[in-house]
């Protein structure tokens, strides 16, 4: 049996692979490498020294999908294949709905016509929309997501739910990602974003490593200690760990469960720079402008039904999930490429 990794070269999926990997089980990757490169695979094979079944194909291709389901024993799929811009999304709207949203349905009826029922969904604190108070746990009823990037998570975990109603032999994992960064300790994979950074971690290395000139701030004006906006950053390793106890879990209980993968301490975008400027030694330029249009001021979660219920807590804190950022911007200035 072998677990299948929907875009499982992409930035946490390569991770992810990895973590399988090492962790024994078989893997097969399908990504169509819309915003990925085939080496981070490579990368992760030559890491864990064992080789995954790599398809270059698209989850929106019912008969593609089929073909690798018929071809291979899949156990469950881990399934993190997407498109994540928010601003992006804004402007193309349909092309997001598209590719998460029809991507899933196409990947969930895939899943039903080849007998597999478990699925583990790369979800975000998104969901939540602005929740009047921090931090945000799982029941805390999701909210008003301020864009389709954000819609197309929440519309999927409803799918993912109306599904798992109807057919009970459904196992369904929705994780909510707070703010993944870091990368891998060996500094051979981490976060090759396409294009310029929409992310704070990945903009502010390609400010140190040299590739941009300075960051911009998105708003000091935010009711928060310092007046910049405030985020759980969850290190990519600690995620992971995170999915392979779900997968477990979900093994044993059917139905839908909802788990926060988050740290439960908010960073500001401030202490963010300072911890750059300490690990790297480097300063880190920067100018103020005004707030990020869909913004919020804070957000972090309450990490506990993860801790209940999975044993899981997240184990690296800021320094780390820096140093292990720096060291791979440092060792591949311009990423993959
Ligand atoms: P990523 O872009 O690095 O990885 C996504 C991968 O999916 C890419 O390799 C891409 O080529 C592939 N892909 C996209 N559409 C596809 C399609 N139709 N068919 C096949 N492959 C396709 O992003 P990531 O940061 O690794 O995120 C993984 C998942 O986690 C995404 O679903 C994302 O929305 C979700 N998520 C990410 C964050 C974050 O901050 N990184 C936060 C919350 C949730
Ligand atoms: N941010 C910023 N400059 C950037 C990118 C992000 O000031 O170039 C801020 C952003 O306004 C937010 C925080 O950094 O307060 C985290 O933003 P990111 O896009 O990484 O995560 P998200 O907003 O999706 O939680």
């Amino acid at each position: 049996m072998a677990i299948l990794v929907t875009g499982g070269a992409g930035y946490i999926g390569s991770h992810m692979v990895l973590s399988l990997l090492v962790n024994g089980y078989d893997v097969i990757v399908i990504d169509n490498l819309s915003n990925s490169s085939r080496e981070s695979v490579r990368r992760v094979e030559q890491i864990a020294k064992k080789s995954v079944v790599f398809y270059d194909g698209d989850i929106r291709d019912r008969d593609f999908l089929d073909s690798v389901f018929g071809r291979h024993e899949v156990s469950e799929v881990l399934h993190f294949a997407g498109l994540k811009s928010v601003g992006e999304s804004v402007l193309e709207p349909l092309k997001y709905y598209d590719n998460n949203v029809s991507g899933t349905l196409a990947l969930c009826e895939a899943m039903n016509t080849a007998g597999v029922r478990r699925l583990v969904f790369s979800s975000s604190a998104t969901v939540y929309g602005d929740p009047a108070s921090m931090p945000i746990h799982e029941g805390v009823p999701t909210g008003q997501p301020t864009n389709p990037y954000g819609r197309s998570k929440l519309m999927v975990e409803e799918v993912l739910k109306d599904l798992a109603a109807a057919d009970s032999q459904w196992s369904i994992a929705l994780l909510r990602y707070f703010n993944p960064v870091g990368a891998h300790v060996s500094g051979k994979i981490g976060e090759d974003p396409f294009g310029i950074p929409n992310n704070l971690v990945p903009f502010i290395s390609q400010v140190v490593v040299g590739r941009r000139e300075a960051l911009t701030i998105y708003g000091n004006d935010y009711p928060t200690p310092d007046g910049t906006g405030v985020r759980d950053y969850i290190h990519v390793e600690d995620l992971v760990e995170g999915h392979v106890l779900a997968m477990r879990a979900i093994s044993r209980k059917p139905g839908v469960h909802v788990w926060n993968l988050g740290t439960g301490r908010g960073y500001s975008v401030l202490d963010m720079i300072e911890t750059f400027k300490k690990v790297t030694g480097k300063d880190v330029p920067y100018v103020i402008a005004g707030r990020r249009d869909g913004d919020v001021a804070e957000c972090w979660a309450d990490p506990s039904k993860a801790l209940d219920e999975l044993g899981w807590k997240a184990g690296h804190c800021l320094s780390d999930m820096v140093e292990d950022t720096w060291r791979w911007q440092k060792n591949n200035p311009n990423g993959y490429s």
